[in-house]
């Protein structure tokens, strides 16, 4: 079997790569192996914020960040390998800080961080991790070759910062670069998140795009099955975080897991189930810490209806953003003119809705992408008297409740929206999609985990 397995920023952080080692041993040699890795937890924040304080033109900080990053991944080798090894592995990290450090300078003289540069850096920590990773990995026995997603041949188009692997193109130079190892009992370890573009220039693909990485790879190499390891049993019921009783959910279909992860929910990252969806490749969400553990698998089965709803979700950090117009009421188009503004700032829109009196329509969005959409509509639709006036809401959270046995089932949403109530909570914002798998709602950021148990009770889904 060819398997491509993920292994996510906890996966990797501490004597990570030990067990990542003990992981792919027990599969080899009978099966092939490719590892995709993520940056060691917290470092693609860090990253993002180092790009933002260059620009600010902190030189000191900008150096203390980077023996920062090296010492973390110092650290890894050392409790992986001991002291031992821990010079060689210094100059492989060194080599990668001072490329690193040449661009964060670059953006501290110019005193601009475009959204090309700030994917350069964003997507440095998987570099770090795949080539510090595979040194790691040799010394433990295995032929492992460290590769960037752009020496993986992950291509994407430009979109920095959300790109799209392109998957024709993926396939060719992905084989290209990974056949040859494969074939020579070689494990290639490959940085998740990012690719570049068809003019080599470095892209990332979203926050959480090593899921995307590992089932584009795992289409491009026509894999058998792609394996996501992080720190949870599988997708659960709702986030454990939020939810002590949720439970390892078995079984998703693709579509429901599309659902879950189209609204932006953690445990998987919205675009992840594009590449394997056509070629029926199965996907299994595994707990490092927990190998022998409840696990879930993705695949193309049709669902199972005992359960109408399967699972919770949250997604924080959104914003609601609401525009008026009395010229909208039977003014057909003005809809589809708001929808093209936001589109053309290259936003995703979570959710959306129309008031019945026609008279509003809102639309909810990550937090980050509020600005660029507020000016977008002031600038082309209010300004322009199509609209009236455009507001703002941040600070708000959506939940998103899916399951394809809510297709047909009546009552759900009562049942939903009861529970909500009941515990007092107001909901901003409803949302059903076309699917009628999924009902997403917008609730105060400050309500949001209550009514994640709100729903999760209503479903009795901690129970077997
Ligand atoms: P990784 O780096 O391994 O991809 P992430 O932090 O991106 O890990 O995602 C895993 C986390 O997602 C879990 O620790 C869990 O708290 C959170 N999470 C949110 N919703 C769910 C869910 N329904 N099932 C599983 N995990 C979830
Ligand atoms: N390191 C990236 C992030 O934090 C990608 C990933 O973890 O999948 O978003
Ligand atoms: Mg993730």
């Amino acid at each position: 079997m060819r398997i491509v397995m993920k292994f996510g920023g906890t996966s990797v952080r501490g004597d990570g790569f030990r067990r990542i080692h003990e992981i792919v041993s027990r599969h080899l040699p009978e099966n092939q192996v490719v590892v995709v890795v993520s940056a060691i937890k917290g470092v693609t924040d860090e990253l993002i914020d180092a790009a933002h304080r260059a620009r600010r033109g902190d030189e000191r900080e900008i150096s203390e960040f980077l023996d920062r990053l090296v010492d973390s991944y110092m650290e890894l080798v050392e409790v992986s390998l001991g002291r031992e090894h821990l010079n060689e592995a210094f100059g492989i990290a060194s080599k990668l800080k001072r490329d690193l450090e040449r661009v964060l300078f670059g953006i501290m003289y110019l005193g601009e961080l475009t959204p090309r540069s700030l994917d350069y850096v964003a997507g440095y920590g998987e570099t770090f991790s795949a080539k510090v990773g595979a040194f790691i990995l040799s010394k433990l026995g295995l032929e492992a070759v460290g590769l960037t997603g752009k020496e993986a041949g992950i291509v994407t188009d430009d979109t920095f910062g959300d790109a799209r692997i392109l998957l024709n193109a993926t396939r060719y130079s992905a084989r290209r670069a990974i056949e040859p190892l494969l074939e020579a009992g070689k494990v290639p370890v490959v940085g998740g998140f990012t690719g570049a573009t068809q003019e080599g220039v470095m892209t990332t693909l979203g926050r959480g795009g090593s899921d995307y990485t590992a089932t584009a790879l795992g289409a491009a190499l026509d894999a058998d099955q792609v394996w996501l390891w992080s720190d949870v049993d599988g997708i659960m019921t709702a986030d454990p975080r939020i939810v002590p009783n949720a439970r390892t959910v078995p079984e998703l279909s693709y579509r429901e897991a599309a659902e879950l992860a189209v609204v932006g929910a953690k445990a998987l990252h919205p675009r992840a189930l594009e590449p394997v969806w056509d070629a029926g490749i199965p996907v299994y969400v595994r707990n490092t810490f927990n190998p022998n553990g409840p696990y879930t698998v993705i695949h193309g089965k049709e669902e199972v209806n005992e359960k109408v709803v399967k699972a919770v979700s949250l997604i924080r950090e959104a914003g609601i953003i609401t525009v008026y117009g009395p010229s909208m009421v039977g003014a057909p188009g003005t809809a589809a003119k708001v929808l093209e503004v936001v589109g053309s700032t290259g936003t995703n829109i979570m959710m959306i809705a129309q008031s019945a009196s026609e008279s509003n329509i809102s639309i909810a969005v990550r937090r980050t992408s509020l600005d660029k959409v507020y000016s977008a509509l002031e600038r082309e639709l209010v300004s322009r008297g199509v609209l009236r006036s455009v507001e703002v809401e941040d600070d708000v959270s959506i939940v998103a409740v899916v399951g394809a046995g809510m297709k047909g089932t009546p009552g759900v949403s009562a049942k939903i929206f009861s529970a909500v109530a009941e515990r007092g909570i107001n909901v901003i914002m409803v949302a059903q999609g076309g699917s009628e798998m999924n009902i997403s709602f917008a609730v105060k950021a400050e309500d949001a985990d209550e009514a994640v148990r709100a729903v999760h009770d209503a479903f009795r889904l901690g129970e077997a």
